[in-house]
């Protein structure tokens, strides 16, 4: 099919992101936007737009009918989600296709089939991708919880089945500690997701978090373009991401990309995806798959010269992909900083007008931002505000390219997690490229007792 015209589901910098690819394909875009965001960038650069509803993001970026109205009367012939709100909805990307667009993602049936995390891992487990040692499957019971814990061992991770974004995932030290751990992960994941099924994971002492990018036509050819190092996190959100990552070689991510894209081949599966793993000891644990472009998209992008969102949009008009694994080379080392405005040692939101916004330039850096000078940054949504994203021959380069880049950049009149990045930039450990999933918490405490 020919794509002529994108409705993009979402706001903020991804908003942006996708309307800037989609301009430079001779693409038309419509904006699709909450009362809250009347005079946001995304809003401004867009072809169209529509106004969808009030500001909770319920009546308005996740309210189907209103997107898919404001697609019909703007002759938009494909949605693009974005991440988050309604980028991995298995019914929202089925009623996309019922309505006869392009859902610029993978099939309904992947989404599904991914976002439950227990399916998923079944899936790889059968595809012969390694996973972390757990539960066969849901548990049912407090009992059969404890006989799993005491056959793999404590410390444990209790974790929803529906689970996104760090919430509804407990770690239990003793078999005293399980009962509790059980109880509050059920508890959290029906809150959020409206779903209790728990599962249990080993819980990995010093891991990494890397994640392999990866890309598949509708013709089963299928390519990965790398891995990310997403270990810097905070109550599991990740706030650093790097490519490639400071541990690995280029024979494991050889090795890594072979395993994957031969299982997701098997798989059928289609459009751009990221495999998240565990890494401890040299070894990879597979932990869950997002159906959907990634927030740390960009690190991946400036190593491999690639736009993501374009190839996500040939792919979903049915174009094949046109190159092969050989032809994706990796060139020198990104880092990107999640700018949020929270306050930088109490993460408390900082919502309100920025009073003056500057963004650093200069070879090898981009900022992927929706914020101007006089922009009031509402309370109802994420607060992440800009990524800041450098590129460098070597990871020294990079590094100092970042901390020259966040030494310019100025957002004034809310607060940030600017300093905070500029300290962990600073950090020798940072800078040798050691740390795990933990270090990032413990200096933070490190900061905030100093
Ligand atoms: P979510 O979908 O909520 O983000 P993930 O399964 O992706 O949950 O896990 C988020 C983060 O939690 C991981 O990046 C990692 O830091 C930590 N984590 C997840 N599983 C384990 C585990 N088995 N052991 C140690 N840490 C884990």
């Amino acid at each position: 099919m020919n794509i002529r015209k994108v409705l993009i589901a979402n706001r903020g910098e991804i908003a942006l992101r996708v309307h800037r690819a989609c301009q430079e394909m001779g693409i038309q875009t419509v904006a699709v936007h909450s009362t809250a965001d009347n005079t946001a960038m995304h809003v401004r650069l867009a072809d169209e737009s529509v106004c969808i509803g009030p500001p909770p993001a319920r009546e308005s970026y996740l309210n189907m009918a209103a997107i898919l109205s404001a697609a019909a009367i703007t002759g938009a012939d494909a949605i693009h989600p974005g991440y988050g709100f309604l980028s991995e909805n298995a019914s929202f990307a089925e009623m996309v296709e019922a309505h006869g667009l392009a859902f610029i993602g993978p099939t309904p049936d992947h989404i599904r089939m991914m976002g439950d995390k227990i399916a998923a891992k079944d899936a790889m487990r059968r595809l012969g991708v390694p996973l972390v040692p757990g539960s066969p499957g849901a548990l049912e019971t407090l009992e059969e919880a404890k006989a799993i814990a005491d056959e793999i061992k404590y410390p444990v991770l209790i974790k929803a089945a529906a689970g996104g974004g760090g919430r509804g995932m407990k770690v239990a030290r003793s078999a005293d500690e399980l009962e509790e751990a059980w109880r509050v992960a059920r508890t959290e994941a029906k809150a959020a997701f409206g779903d209790d099924s728990v599962y249990m994971e080993k819980y990995l002492d010093r891991p990494r978090h890397i994640e392999l990018q990866v890309l598949a036509d509708a013709h089963g050819n299928v390519v990965h373009f790398g891995e990310r190092d997403c270990s810097l996190q905070r109550r599991h959100q990740k706030l650093v991401e790097e490519a490639g990552s400071p541990v690995l070689t280029a024979a494991d991510r050889d090795a890594l990309g072979a395993n994957v894209t031969r299982a997701l081949k098997e798989l059928g599966y289609r459009n751009a995806g990221t495999l998240e793993f565990l890494w401890q000891d040299g070894q990879f644990a597979f932990i869950e798959m997002n159906t959907r472009l990634q927030v740390e998209h960009p690190v991946t992008e400036m190593v491999c010269g690639v736009d993501l969102v374009k190839e996500q949009i040939r792919v979903a008009a049915g174009q094949p992909l046109g190159y092969r694994q050989e032809d994706i080379r990796f060139s020198g080392h990104a880092i990107e900083c999640r700018i949020t405005a929270e306050d930088p040692e109490t993460f408390a939101p900082s919502p309100g007008r920025v009073d003056m916004y500057h963004a650093p330039g200069g070879l090898g850096v981009r900022v992927d931002s929706a914020l101007y000078s006089g922009y009031v940054v509402p309370p109802h949504y994420d607060s992440l505000v800009a990524k800041l994203v450098v590129h460098g021959a070597t990871r020294a380069e990079a590094i100092a390219r970042l901390r020259r880049s966040l030494a310019e950049m100025v957002v004034s009149g809310i607060r940030t997690t600017l300093p905070l990045h500029q300290h962990i930039v600073a950090d020798p450990e940072f800078q040798a490229g050691d740390y795990t999933i933990h270090w990032l918490e413990r200096f933070v405490s490190r900061m905030r007792e100093n």
